[in-house]
């Protein structure tokens, strides 16, 4: 069974004075999580503080994306590099970054390629659109998009996949725990097979979309659900930490 996770990505969300509060009230909550893991992912400017207000607690701490190149002309991006020591986890091909900034199945394998070269743990996203879903391509869009993220990539360790449907982000309306098996436990976990083969039973599967202290659970409670990606629910402590104790009792 893979390690339960559970991740909070702040988007273009906190100052860093705000970044610091808000990770400080994981810390001191973060026994109320049990053995799941947390990982908090702010903007790139307040990773640093972030970081040195987890320390010394199990607390994680992420970035929400990086650049592929080790350094360069490439004026406002990050390198993998630039990252090692400020966090150990990043998300990778989040929708919003393939929607608003082109990012492409390419562009995410190059990114899932350079971190684990960089010894960071990719969070790769994949999710179907709600046009793709109705027109009934869900399974076919996420085995897609975990193959061409993966391509080439032979070390699933340290490797995380987030399942966020694009019509559940950020809009209340989250899938149901059975949509969300279906597609996790099927076409991404077959996916991951394909790849990995057996090591693809360690690799964290997280729900992403609408997540909440109220159904975090039911997700949690599905065998192949290790975990969430949490946007919304983990710009307030306390319910970032209550998703995570929701994983936590359904694992247990
Ligand atoms: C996300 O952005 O990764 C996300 C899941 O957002 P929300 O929880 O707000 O839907």
């Amino acid at each position: 069974m893979p390690a339960s996770v559970v991740a909070g990505n702040w988007k273009m969300n906190t100052t860093v004075s705000e970044a610091v509060a808000l990770a400080a009230g994981v810390k001191d909550g973060a026994s109320s999580a049990g053995n799941v893991e947390l990982v908090l992912c702010p903007p790139f400017v307040s990773l640093t503080a972030v970081r040195d207000a987890v320390q010394g607690s199990a607390v994680k701490v992420g970035a929400q994306n990086m650049y592929h190149q080790d350094s360069g002309a490439f004026t406002g991006e990050v390198s993998p590099g630039m990252l090692q020591g400020l966090c150990e986890y990043v998300i990778i091909g989040h929708s919003e970054r393939r929607q608003l900034f082109c990012e492409t199945d390419e562009s995410v394998n190059d990114k899932i390629k350079a971190a684990q070269a960089a010894g960071l743990k990719p969070i790769l996203c994949v999710g179907e659109s709600l046009e793709e879903r109705e027109a009934g391509k869900a399974m076919d869009v996420n085995s897609g998009q975990v193959r061409a993220g993966l391509d080439g990539v032979t070390d699933a360790s340290g490797l995380i996949v987030a399942y966020e449907p694009v019509w559940a982000i950020g809009t209340g309306q989250a899938a149901t725990p059975g949509i969300a098996a279906e597609v996790m436990g099927g076409a991404i976990y077959e996916a991951l097979r394909g790849i990995f083969a057996s090591a693809a039973d360690q690799v964290p599967l997280l729900y992403g979309g609408s997540m909440n202290a109220g159904n975090a659970g039911d997700f949690a409670a599905q065998d192949c659900i290790h975990g969430g990606l949490v946007g919304g629910a983990a710009l307030q402590a306390d319910q970032f930490l209550q998703v995570a104790a929701a994983v936590a009792a359904a694992k247990a």
